[in-house]
């Protein structure tokens, strides 16, 4: 990365942080209703893995990912869960755990008034658009 895209880089990959932070309080009020009772919790230790492109965008922040202890095994509880819910910072947790939303979740969200539903969907397709500059800008071929 040249100087100045790195300075741009690392701006929109604060904002998707600041973006990610905007909407938790929504995603959180919502899964304090419906998660407590599920019975096929979906944070497995594998999905607590970051992946090349987490790794890519905390990069593009300058942020030092979690550490994540691969000697566990990928279907026991994820290493992060706590009784209390996930213990990562949700900017800190590999993007599939933000991006997904099981049906019984969506559906108590979309139940809600529509305005907070509509504001945390645009939030995150920003963060969608964002995040893919910012990976497409890291590549190694972006760089020349
Ligand atoms: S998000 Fe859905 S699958 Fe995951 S713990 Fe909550 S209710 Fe269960
Ligand atoms: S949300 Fe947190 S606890 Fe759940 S799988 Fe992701 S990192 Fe693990």
């Amino acid at each position: 990365m040249k100087a100045l895209h790195q300075a741009q880089i690392k701006a929109k990959a604060l904002r998707v942080i600041e973006l990610i932070g905007s909407i938790d309080a929504f995603i959180q009020k919502n899964t304090s209703v419906v998660c407590p009772s599920c019975t096929s919790v979906c944070c497995k230790n594998r999905h607590g893995r970051h992946d090349e492109e987490d790794l890519a965008f905390f990069d593009a922040a300058e942020i030092t990912p979690p550490f994540f202890d691969s000697n566990m095994t990928d279907d026991a509880p994820c290493q992060f869960i706590s009784e209390h819910g996930c213990t990562l910072k949700r900017s800190a947790r590999p993007f599939r755990c933000n991006w997904y939303f099981c049906t019984t979740l969506l559906v108590h969200m979309q139940s809600g008034p529509a305005k907070p539903y509509r504001n945390f969907i645009d939030a995150l397709n920003e963060i969608v658009r964002l995040r893919k500059e910012i990976l497409e800008a890291m590549r190694p071929e972006s760089a020349a």
